[in-house]
């Protein structure tokens, strides 16, 4: 990544949306919808092996069952991923 967008992206929740966006762009992130504004899967091969990660939207917020999020509990690139399809914004 260009050391410039790098520097502007220190928020670390931007800079994870940022690698959502670029996933998305090169095909390493792949979001499907299963139940509409519900569930989504989310395909990765961002960390070499390719995983696919369930994100799901509900009464409580965003949940995602992959280790990044079950850590921090915090917004995971998935999560961004969908949110950026789904709702236009992050
Ligand atoms: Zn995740």
């Amino acid at each position: 990544m260009d050391k410039r967008i790098e520097k502007a992206a220190q928020d670390p929740r931007l800079a994870r949306a940022m690698r959502a966006m670029i996933g998305m762009a090169n095909g390493q992130l792949s979001v499907e919808s299963f139940i509409p504004d519900r569930f989504w899967s989310v395909f990765s091969t961002m960390s070499g092996k390719p995983h696919e990660y369930m994100v799901a939207k509900g009464g409580g917020g965003w949940a995602c069952d992959c280790p990044d999020y079950q850590k921090r509990h915090q917004e995971c690139k998935h999560i961004l991923a969908v949110k950026l399809l789904v709702e236009g914004r992050v």
